[in-house]
Order: C-alpha cells, then structure tokens, then sequence
C-alpha cells in the first residue's frame, strides 16, 4: 500500500482562486493556483509530491461555470489513463463548485471506477481569510488513499457523496452540497473514514453510457442536447425554436412526478416525431419520480435535469454512427 501513487488532477474553480481582499468571498477570480501549489502549500503533502507517492497534474485550469466538453473528454482520458495503472491508488480532481455534479456524474457514468476518484473544490478562494479548500483537499486525500474506497465521490466540509446523487443545493455556505434523500455516504473525521453507506458502483452506468469508452469519446462529436423547463405558461416556443437549430435531443424539467405543461407537451412529442430524443426529469429538488404519471415522454427517474442531459448525451453517443 504505502507504495502506491495518489494522482492529483487539477482543473481550477475557487479552491484555486484569489481575492484582492481577504474577507472577499464572492468577488475573487477563480482558477488562478496551479494544483502543484495547492499541494505544495499544505504541511505533510509537499513531502509526498517530491517523492512522487503523489502524481500532479494541471489538466485544465477553468471556472467551472465555462466547463466544456473539450475539458471533459481531456480528464476523462486522463482518468482512465491513471485508473488502468497498477501502482496507483486513487484520483483526487480540483473542481469548481458550480458544475462539479456535472463532471462528477459524467465520469461515473463513462468509467465506473473500481477505484476512488474524488472531486474536491472549495466556497472560498485560496488566499481568503479561513479558506476550506485545504481541508477537503486533505480529506479528499482520505477518500481517495482508502483501500475500500470505489467509484466516483464528492468531498466538501467533510462528507463524502455519491457521483449519482450529489446536488450543489447552496449559493455561498462552506457545506454547499447534499446528496438530498439519498444522504451522504459518510464523512471524513479527524483523518478517518465514518461510512454510512456503500461507495457508488463499480461499474459503468448502462443507462447512461451504454458501454461507450472513453476511447471512442475521444473521436465523438457531441450531440446538441437541451434543456426546457415546464412551468406556468410554457408554451413550446423554446421547443420550436431549438428544432430550428438542430437540437438532437431535450431534457424537460418536469413539474413534480414528471410533469409537463401540456403545450409544452405537444410540441415536445412534435419533435419526438422528428427524430430528437426526448427525456422527463423533475425539477423537484428531493425525491425520484414514480411511475404512473405522464407516459407520453420518456423518463429518467432519479435524475436531475443536468444528469439526464449528460445521460442522453452519452446514450447519443454510443448510438452514432462510428466515424471510423
Ligand atoms: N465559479 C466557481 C467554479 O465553479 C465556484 C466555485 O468553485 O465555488 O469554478
């Protein structure tokens, strides 16, 4: 064990931000600290970067409100490239805030880890007054060095969530995340795991991904998938207006148990009829729909709209035509 590499990925987000003030908590520049010196910066870790127990690498260096699919398809392949190497461990990845549910769904749904791949981020930049992004950099490093430890996670303010199910559910507070009903898989306590339940499944997500490798997405062009809300006088304007464009497939964020106003509906069927794929997920915060609602559109129980989106994204994927 003790010769086995831990893998730092960075790609920025305000644990690598700056402030010109020290008690500016919203008005800092994310993305700004390379992860080598996050590291480096913390007592007991800088050692370990210098014997190479840890493996660092800045793989992209963004706000993460700007992730893009050039960055995702970048640290996917850097994570299935550390994944398959038997000295190494775990992945701890630097990741904003804002779309780090995103990006963690993306990769368990892609990779399906047997290993730990931790994301970690921070509210607070790097230079604030009391910052927490150390913190849940040296608990992520927890996660990531147990040996039970599987699949894809968030850490943030001590706990651990599942890739599926974790939410960023708060605006500005430290624990800015939650993994709603299904609750957090434990906590990170004075150096040491408390688990509550299972990691998330070593196995990549058939629903989602369908076997699509990493290799493959590497080649692939993105399908144009959106996202419309129903709400209150939503008419299928924005509908119509996306099969202009060339949409290939509409996430609608559904009212309660999944469902949809019904000129929203028709025009969603309407583009069903022309070929785009079309899936239901609730806007509620908590909960999963049930079955028995709106049959007219396909569902995606136990997604949120972003994850259903990724989910349609990579089912298109798969399904295209391969390019050679
Ligand atoms: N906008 C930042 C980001 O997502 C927010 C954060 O990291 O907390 O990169």
């Amino acid at each position: 064990m003790s010769d086995q590499k831990i893998v730092f990925l960075g790609t920025g987000g305000t644990i690598a931000g700056t402030a010109l003030n020290a008690l500016d908590h919203t008005g800092y520049t994310a993305a700004q600290v390379g992860v080598h010196d996050l590291l480096t910066a913390l007592p007991g870790l800088k050692a370990g970067v210098g014997t190479g127990r840890y493996v660092v690498e800045q793989v992209a260096q963004l706000d993460s409100k700007d992730m893009g699919f050039d960055v995702w398809v970048k640290l996917a392949l850097r994570v299935a490239y550390f994944l398959e190497q038997e000295d190494v461990q775990g992945i701890v990845i630097t990741h904003g805030t804002d779309t780090l549910e995103e990006t963690a769904y993306f990769l368990q749904a892609l990779l399906g880890p047997a290993k730990p791949v931790v994301l970690t981020c921070a509210m607070r930049p790097s230079d604030a007054l009391a910052p927490d992004g150390p913190q849940n950099l040296l608990d992520a490093l927890v996660v990531a060095s147990s040996a039970t430890g599987c699949g894809v996670t968030v850490v943030c303010a001590g706990a651990i969530y599942g890739a599926d199910d974790v939410q960023k559910i708060h605006p500005s507070r430290l624990n800015a995340f939650s993994a709603v009903d299904a609750g957090p898989i434990g906590f990170v306590e004075q150096g040491r795991l408390r688990l509550l339940r299972d990691w998330p499944h070593a196995q990549v997500n058939e629903m989602a991904s369908g076997g699509l490798l990493v290799s493959q997405l590497a080649d692939a062009s993105w399908p144009r998938v959106e996202i419309v809300m129903s709400y209150a006088g939503a008419d299928g304007t924005v509908v119509r207006a996306l099969l202009k464009a060339g949409v290939q497939g509409l996430v609608v964020a559904a009212t309660g148990n999944g469902t949809v106003h019904q000129d929203l509906e028709t025009a969603l069927v309407l583009a069903m009829q022309q070929g785009v794929k079309v899936t239901r997920a609730t806007r509620c915060a908590e909960g999963r729909m049930l079955p028995g609602g709106n049959d007219a559109l396909p569902a995606a129980p136990g997604l949120t709209p972003v994850k259903a989106r990724i989910a349609l994204m990579l089912g298109l994927m798969r399904a295209a035509p391969k390019s050679r």
